[in-house]
């Protein structure tokens, strides 16, 4: 099977309002670009540079997403090009982002990245660290990005019903930020990959980012 045929059913088990980010990190730009030519425009990278190499090499018409754990001193490689950061988890992240917007005389959309996996090693902000971030207000200043919602990676475990706890978790929060009415758009809660998305998707998942499924093994 093909990127393309992969594609195509990985989109008809989602519902037509749920963004697709076809996660491509280490596969080569013919992948990406078969997966164009079917149509597709939303792609997740999770190296800057990576990013930067490909999207020299692809139509500009493409969304890049920053999916991976974002190193501050590369943010000027992306800022000018990049369509959504999803792994800002920590405020420096936005803050760097919304100084690298600025020089290019763009708005950057921005999710705001949660620990909800058992897991030590993943990234994001903790409940309280987000509550705190949220009433420091350091962000109303940062007008050139646009904190548009939420994602979150689950633990990487068989145990279903554990994914589908930190999944309702990050679903409950997004509601919450939501009704505070903080953002001009809250509407984005990026959370599923190719072992998880059902599950994300019952939960309420508005983007899942999706690689292997697609694209093969890494
Ligand atoms: C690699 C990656 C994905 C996609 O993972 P697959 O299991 O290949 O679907 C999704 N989100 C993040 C943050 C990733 O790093």
């Amino acid at each position: 099977m093909g990127v393309r045929d992969n594609l195509e059913k990985v989109k008809n088990k989602l519902p037509s309002a749920t963004t697709l980010v076809a996660v491509s990190k280490t596969k080569p730009v013919e992948a990406i670009r078969e997966a164009y030519e079917a149509g597709h425009r939303d792609f997740g990278e999770n190296r800057i540079q990576e990013m930067v190499e490909k999207a020299e090499q692809l139509p500009v018409d493409i969304r890049w997403h920053m999916i991976g754990h974002v190193q501050t001193n590369k943010i000027k490689h992306m800022a000018p090009f990049v369509y959504m950061v999803h792994g800002c988890d920590r405020p420096k992240v936005l803050r760097e982002v919304n100084k690298e917007a600025a020089k290019n005389d763009r708005k950057i959309k921005c999710l705001l990245q949660v620990h909800i996996a058992k897991e030590e090693s993943k990234f994001g902000f903790d409940e309280q660290e987000l509550i705190d971030f949220l009433e420091g207000g350091d962000w109303k200043e940062w007008t050139n990005i646009d904190i548009c919602g939420l994602m979150g990676m689950a633990t990487f475990t068989e145990n279903s019903d554990q994914v589908r706890g930190e999944f309702a978790g990050l679903a409950q929060l997004f509601k919450q930020i939501q009704q505070k009415n903080l953002f001009a758009t809250f509407d984005t809660l990026s959370m599923g990959m190719s072992g998880d998305y059902p599950i994300a998707l019952e939960e309420g998942a508005t983007h899942v980012r999706i690689g292997s499924a697609i694209f093969g093994e890494r």
